[in-house]
């Protein structure tokens, strides 16, 4: 059976084999959050476009400056003003953050370090050259590229196009993502249920995971486990970029999904991965449509759609896979579990004097939800160390929407 990373490995390959990439569009860069460049971003002009001063204080010619010299200050700078004249020798003036230092100037003294009477400025220590100031084009000149495309936006990507006035960026569209949940007990959140269902929260979280990963949900509600309803229903999310089932891929006699998208002609590349939860996770092409059926357990269902669609998603973007979010951390409390598969268990990261700590969280299985909803991340035990004492480092897959 593969290990996750090989099962990851299998994904990624097998996507960027499709040599499929989502087609462009033009965004307003507002909404484009989360989206992948589909051009390079351009500086429009140098960054920082003129000499800034970093510090409110006093532009120098800091061979001027010296401990208890004192200097006549001959006006004010603000952020903004034109700094045309030039500082004379033996002058300063009074400049504030994000100012333009006058021509001349070489150093931005901290009002810290200064004392003022009237119109004189007293220093009380010695300034270097270029201290307190970003000279101009040091951070970018114009027509470098400050983005790249497959770069995914994030709040400082958008800053950065923002910043040279790119505010309709060319995007990837958002890969459609079809989710279809499966299961004779499962009716819509919106509905009572009756004594022996269970509410569609899978649809939700599915919605939400493919809305985080920087897709677009398509939710197909939910079909029965009964093969031509099954299909009708497949058939459907195969017109979507990307199709993700819950349910129906355990070894009982109602799980009918991989019967289905087999008869659809789906070529599977794993029906299995060495994982708790979510050991009977199935992943395959069906007419070049990235197909996946994750088990239907909620627990389950997140950790594999965090594992396996998140890279599929991203090459469709255009992007390259996005690492797992891992962390290391120390162990609270010491955990066994068995051998041979990489546990993923509900678990929660805090900081102990300044040191990451987990803990295993209590939970009743991959049906807990309840569990998750009080975790931030995932405490990972290997699958070939199941023992681990407390105080050992040990890796955490985190929750992306929480941390
Ligand atoms: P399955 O993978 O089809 O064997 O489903 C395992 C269990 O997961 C079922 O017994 C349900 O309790 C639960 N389950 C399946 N689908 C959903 C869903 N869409 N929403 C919430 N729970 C579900
Ligand atoms: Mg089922």
């Amino acid at each position: 059976m593969l290990s996750y990373q090989e099962a990851r490995e299998v994904v990624i390959q097998r996507v960027s084999a499709l040599r499929k990439t989502i087609s462009a569009e033009r965004v307003p860069l507002s909404m484009a959050l989360g989206q992948v460049l589909a051009e390079r971003v351009l500086a429009d002009r140098d960054y920082p476009p003129f000499d800034r001063s970093t510090r409110d204080g006093y532009a120098v010619h800091a061979g001027d400056v010296s401990p208890s010299v004192t200097l006549p200050c001959l006006g004010e700078l603000k952020a903004g003003d034109r700094s045309a004249k030039r500082l004379a020798p033996g002058t300063c003036v009074q400049i504030m953050t994000g100012a333009a230092a006058p021509p001349g100037a070489d150093a931005v003294v901290m009002i810290e370090h200064t004392s003022r009477d009237g119109d004189r400025v007293t220093f009380q220590r010695d300034a270097s050259s270029g201290q307190n100031i970003v000279p101009r084009g040091s951070e970018s000149h114009a027509k470098d590229a400050l983005l790249q495309p497959g770069q995914r936006l994030g709040f400082a990507e958008v800053a950065l196009a923002a910043q040279s006035g790119a505010t309709r960026p060319l995007v990837r569209r958002r890969p459609c993502v079809a989710t279809l949940s499966t299961g004779d007990e499962v009716v819509a959140a919106s509905r009572k249920p009756g004594p022996f269902q269970i509410r569609n929260s899978n649809e939700y979280s599915l919605g939400a995971q493919v809305q985080l990963a920087g897709g677009k949900r398509v939710p197909l509600g939910n079909a029965p486990d009964e093969l031509k309803a099954l299909a009708r229903s497949v058939r459907k999310g195969l017109r979507s970029d990307m199709m993700v089932l819950s349910g129906g891929v355990s070894m009982g006699k109602y799980d009918l999904v991989e019967q289905v998208l087999r008869e659809l002609g789906t070529r599977f590349y794993f029906d299995a991965v060495a994982i708790r939860p979510g050991k009977p996770a199935v992943f395959g092409v069906c007419g070049g449509v990235p197909v996946f059926g994750l088990p239907g357990n909620p627990v389950s269902t997140m950790v594999t759609f965090e594992l396996f669609v998140v890279p599929a998603l991203d090459i469709l973007s255009g992007a390259p896979p996005r690492p797992l979010p891992l962390a290391r951390a120390l162990l609270g409390e010491a955990v066994k579990q068995k051998r041979g598969v990489t546990h993923f268990l509900p678990a929660r990261l805090e900081w102990h004097a300044g040191e990451p700590a987990v803990r295993e969280l209590p939970w009743h299985g991959s049906g807990d939800i309840a569990a998750l909803g009080r975790a931030n991340c995932f405490l990972m035990v290997d699958s070939d160390r199941p023992e681990v004492a407390a105080g050992e480092a040990v890796s955490v897959l985190l929750r992306r929407d929480t941390l």
